[in-house]
């Protein structure tokens, strides 16, 4: 195998495609699929010498595996992170980051609205290892300063969040998480590593759902977390071995091709979801548009200094609640019913009965998921074919 190809003094749209690219000695243009289990040795000499870790090499694909590696490089070269490990899903990156981060005894800070996975290995998956937790409104620092305690280890949080697309101020975070000598876990799936790059800002680790904008094209789960060379060593590296929440080879090849068209199909989303909030915004069916890219987003001057972008994703809030909102969601034909984002397909998603049903009536008004509030992941389609669909679900509705 070559060395990967260098690419971290190039543009992202660059990085995409040839970033982290390891060539066997065929010098095949595209990426190797190595779907292999395990790894050969020439002599038994080589075999204790590679287990030793005296000669590089790969031992066994729960470990590594060169098509993972050459995913795992490219990400890195996008993010600037010295190290990166790739997961079978986004869950299995936050939950194996969140469980290095900490251990019994400690306690934890996170924003309240976060995915509601992450917020079971948060309350429930460290709550039985001993790890308390507070949550608080991560917009509001003073909150996220009176949680700290003593034993405070790690902050966690997602800017910005889902559904309602509220951001938290990343940098400060990560200031009150230094201080009180804890690290900040980012989950920076909505704003993808093209619009928001949480390691300059601050945060000591980041991770994603591979499955959301980095595949783009339903086909597969992924996940990844990145962060510096020291920290994966030590406390990722042997617990990720020993517990195996590895990415298949074949995923790990789908997600490297998906990254190549990642820059076209992020700013075509983006570009798609500008367009769609400033029609929303203009009937009078809508009661709310929130769009990080608007400049009436409630916190548009934090959205300019975190962001490059304005997010492929938007809420509405339909001023006649939920049958208003199904009304819109059934009479749409272009923009499909789904609970997944990031995709090339705009999708549709009504919170309050699918992916936030399990929280109370009251915990889904503190996060401001009312009846009427649907979100929207804008794909790249034709924006005027998007623009019709809509005009024509709003009349419905
Ligand atoms: C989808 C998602 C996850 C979980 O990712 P999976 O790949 O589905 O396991 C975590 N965080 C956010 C913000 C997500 O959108």
């Amino acid at each position: 195998m070559s060395k990967p190809d260098e690419t971290s003094r190039l543009r992202p749209a660059t990085q995409m495609v040839h970033g982290g690219t390891m060539r066997s000695g065929f010098g095949e243009t595209s990426e190797a699929l190595f779907l292999t289990q395990g790894f050969v040795y020439p002599t038994a000499e080589a075999a204790e010498a590679r287990f030793k870790g005296e000669e590089p090499g790969y031992v066994y694909s729960r470990y590594a595996n060169p098509t993972t590696r050459m995913f795992e490089e490219r990400m890195m070269a996008l993010e600037g992170a010295e190290d990166a490990r790739a997961t079978a899903s986004g869950m299995a990156a936050i939950s194996t980051a969140l469980q290095c981060a900490v251990k019994a005894g400690d306690h934890v800070v996170a924003a309240r609205a976060l995915f509601g996975s992450c917020r079971y290995i948060i309350e429930t998956v460290l709550g039985r290892a001993g790890v308390a937790c507070t949550l608080v409104d991560g917009r509001d620092l003073d909150q996220w300063r009176a949680a700290v305690r003593p034993e405070t280890k790690l902050f966690f949080l997602e800017s910005p969040t889902n559904p309602t697309l509220e951001l938290v101020d990343i940098r400060a975070v990560a200031d009150i998480a230094h201080a009180a000598g804890a690290v900040l876990v980012v989950d920076n799936v909505f704003a993808t590593p093209l619009q928001q790059k949480p390691l300059e800002l601050g945060a000591d680790v980041v991770v994603y759902s591979a499955t959301k904008h980095i595949d783009g094209q339903g086909r597969c789960l992924g996940g990844v977390i990145l962060s510096s060379k020291e920290w994966i060593e030590k406390n990722v590296q042997d617990f990720f071995r020993h517990t195996g929440p590895s990415l298949s080879p074949f995923n790990a090849w789908t997600l490297l091709k998906g990254l190549e068209t990642l820059p076209l199909r992020v700013a075509q989303q983006t570009s798609n979801a500008a367009r769609l909030a400033d029609v929303f915004a203009a009937s009078p069916k809508v009661a709310s548009v929130i769009y990080p890219g608007r400049a009436d987003h409630p916190q548009a001057e934090l959205v300019k200094r975190q962001m490059s972008g304005g997010s492929t994703l938007l809420a509405i809030d339909l001023a006649g609640g939920k049958e208003a909102a199904f009304r819109f969601s059934n009479a749409l034909q272009i923009v499909k019913i789904s609970n997944n984002l990031g995709d090339a397909k705009s999708l549709i998603t009504h919170p309050a009965t699918t992916t936030h049903k399990s929280l109370t009536d009251e915990a889904r008004a503190e996060l401001g998921i009312g009846p009427g509030l649907l979100r929207l992941s804008v794909g790249i389609e034709d924006v005027e074919d998007l623009v019709e669909d809509i005009a024509r679900a709003l009349a419905a509705a």
